[in-house]
């Protein structure tokens, strides 16, 4: 699917460069957590892998992922901002993105942590490749969900 052609140019260019040079891709050999999602509207697929540290945060991302160029950038944008978090912390990151994508805004904060991952925020105006963009999000939110139950 092309990118919707509203979206401003200079967000088109960066989604296109993670969608083509994709961050992180290649999953991890024996990761603590896996998730695996998919958006039937689109055939999306990301697959993404963590490795913990002996601390409990996140040292390692991997993914691999086919689909819209929207629902790949997104999730390449996502892992960069993993590395040296908490789950939890990774967990309010998902939360924070839901929220914008769901109608809500950046925080001027947010924006500059965030970087590249404003570039999405237009895509809230197309409702129908919102999943697109939040595909890698609740993929982790469902592979930290699956790690938590295992160590109950
Ligand atoms: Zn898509």
């Amino acid at each position: 699917m092309q990118l919707p052609s509203e979206l401003d140019d200079l967000y088109q260019d960066i989604i296109l460069d993670h969608y083509r040079s994709p961050r992180h891709q290649g999953l991890l050999h024996d990761p603590d957590l896996r998730g695996e999602g998919f958006n039937p509207f689109c055939g999306d697929q990301v697959v993404l892998t963590l490795g913990l540290d002996g601390a409990g945060r996140i040292a390692e991302v991997g993914f691999e992922g086919q689909g819209c160029s929207i629902s790949q950038a997104s999730a390449s944008m996502l892992t960069g901002h993993l590395e040296g978090k908490t789950l939890e912390e990774a967990e309010a990151l998902v939360r924070t993105f839901k929220g914008v994508m769901q109608g809500g805004e950046f925080t001027p904060e947010q924006e500059d942590d965030l970087g590249d991952i404003v570039a999405l925020e237009g895509v809230k105006r197309f409702p129908i490749r919102i999943k697109c963009a939040l595909l890698g999000w609740t993929t982790l939110q469902d592979a930290i969900s699956a790690y938590r139950k295992t160590r109950d």
